[in-house]
């Protein structure tokens, strides 16, 4: 069985869409103490707010529709992001709507915990498991990587 050790710091990966960011930050401000144990990650302008509004380092990928959703799938593919709260916008299409949705399958390509509104990052946040290691355990592709191609 194939795993990957999840330390007790975490990688979070957060992204917001536009009339999902203040609710994001909102949401951040107010569990600061919790994420402050956590290395943040974010799409360019989502985590130049949090930044500012947590006074914590976050380490910046692109803007969201400029290529960060692809950065952040591509950390995800290679084990460097932990979780993903990602607050999509329901009611908005988006320039990059096929990145949004690369985003999500590669998350569940890796079993990545992932919270797309704010109860659901609240329950992942108080979760135990947050602040110790864990052992996730990754889906056998190996049928897929070794199929016979005629
Ligand atoms: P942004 O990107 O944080 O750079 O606005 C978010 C997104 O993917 O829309």
């Amino acid at each position: 069985m194939n795993t990957r050790e999840m330390q007790d710091k975490k990688n979070i990966a957060l992204v917001a869409h536009d009339h999902k960011k203040k609710e994001l930050v909102e949401w951040a401000v107010y569990n600061k103490q919790a994420l402050k144990k956590h290395q943040l990650h974010a799409t360019g302008t989502t985590g130049t707010l949090l930044g500012k509004a947590l006074s914590q380092d976050v380490h910046c990928f692109l803007s969201g529709p400029l290529g960060g959703d692809q950065q952040i799938g591509a950390a995800i593919a290679e084990g460097k992001i932990d979780v993903l709260i990602f607050f999509w916008d329901p009611m908005e299409a988006q320039p990059h709507d096929p990145d949004i949705k690369a985003l999500l399958r590669v998350a569940a390509t890796w079993n990545i915990p992932v919270a797309c509104d704010r109860s659901t990052a609240d329950f992942l946040l108080t979760s135990p498991l947050m602040h110790s290691e864990y052992t996730a355990l990754l889906p056998d592709y190996s049928a897929y990587t070794k199929r016979k191609l005629k």
